[in-house]
């Protein structure tokens, strides 16, 4: 690990300005991520500002939303009456993630802005176009089981390892964020990217901006959800694929229907397509077998994680016949 400065902000507008007079400055929260990358030399910053004092931990209702600021603690999110009662899917997905004594350190902000888990990118001997621009893709040829399936480009095929980000994703939350030029709501679908030429880039924040907070609109998925992670051990282990899923039933019918997919893409992957093939539809597994073949259009895998293309689909029906108490 580097030497590096540490100091500590109070207000959003010191963490801003602490930002931009500083090109090698990063902000810290849990650190859970960060510190890991700072130990392998991943990552190298210079100063540290830790923003853990700034006043973003809040989670409330405004108006017809549901507000967490970004250093609201995973644990707490996951145990907040007021999301467990509106939005339980996401209280599923952030139970999934990590272990418990780190879901008490980490933010919804830093949840994030966590990076990938391919090895090839902790491991500084290795190539790695996300790390190193221009060094090539460990993984594309390597071993590349854990990697993705959808979206992918010849430059980087990590995918995103967050959890909570795939419920998101599916309930439509939109990020809120700070910076030089002032403040701005980003769609979640629009936070993460693609990797294309660029796979250094995990989102589409500008540098200097600081995620403030999320938002998510009421919505009526509240009795049928379920989220589904497939993973090498039942704990602290990121998902081989894992699904969110809320449904609306009208009887056995299937009135509207999000779905979020984990484990497959650089970003969380939403399957619209497969949403609006669903709605309207009988709640059978028939009809969710032929919603998951649909999802699985455009997928490839790179040999070691081959088996993707049927756990994928497979994990989509399962929590489908789940959320919609079919199983
Ligand atoms: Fe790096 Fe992406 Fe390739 Fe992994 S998949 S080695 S993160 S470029």
């Amino acid at each position: 690990m580097i030497n590096f400065g540490y100091s500590r902000v109070s207000t959003i507008k010191a963490a801003v300005e602490a930002l931009s007079k500083d090109s090698n400055a990063q902000w810290i929260a849990g650190g859970t991520n960060l510190v890991d990358l700072m130990k392998k030399g991943v990552t190298t910053p210079e100063k540290l500002i830790d923003i853990n004092n700034l006043p973003l931990k809040e989670i409330k209702k405004t108006g017809n939303k549901l507000y967490i600021g970004a250093l609201a603690l995973n644990s707490e999110v996951a145990e907040n009456e007021l999301v467990r009662k509106e939005q339980p899917l996401l209280s599923l997905a952030l139970q999934a993630g990590a272990s418990q004594q780190i879901r008490n350190m980490a933010t919804i902000g830093g949840n994030m802005m966590q990076r990938t888990r391919c090895s090839y990118f902790y491991n500084t001997d290795m190539p790695c176009n996300k790390r190193e621009p221009g060094t090539g893709c460990g993984a594309l040829k390597g071993f590349n089981r854990m990697h993705a399936i959808f979206g992918t480009s010849e430059k980087c095929i990590a995918v995103h390892p967050s959890d909570m980000c795939i419920a998101l994703v599916a309930l439509d939350a939109a990020v809120l964020v700070t910076g030089p030029k002032g403040d701005r709501r980003i769609s979640f679908q629009n936070f993460h990217r693609l990797p294309g030429d660029t796979p250094q880039k995990d989102n589409t924040l500008e540098r200097g901006e600081l995620i403030t907070g999320i938002e998510i609109p009421d919505n009526s998925y509240q009795d049928h959800v379920h989220y589904l992670k497939v993973r090498d051990r039942t704990s602290y282990a990121f998902a081989l694929v894992s699904v969110a899923a809320a449904v609306n039933l009208q009887g056995d019918t299937i009135q509207d229907v999000r779905l979020g997919m984990g484990g497959v893409a650089h970003k969380p992957w939403r399957l619209t397509e497969t949403e609006n093939f669903l709605k309207g539809k009988k709640a059978s597994e028939a009809t969710f077998r032929q919603a998951a073949e649909l999802a699985l259009k455009g997928a490839h895998g790179f040999g070691h994680n081959n088996f993707k293309l049927k756990l994928a689909p497979n994990t989509l029906v399962e929590a489908l016949k789940i959320a919609a108490g079919k199983a």
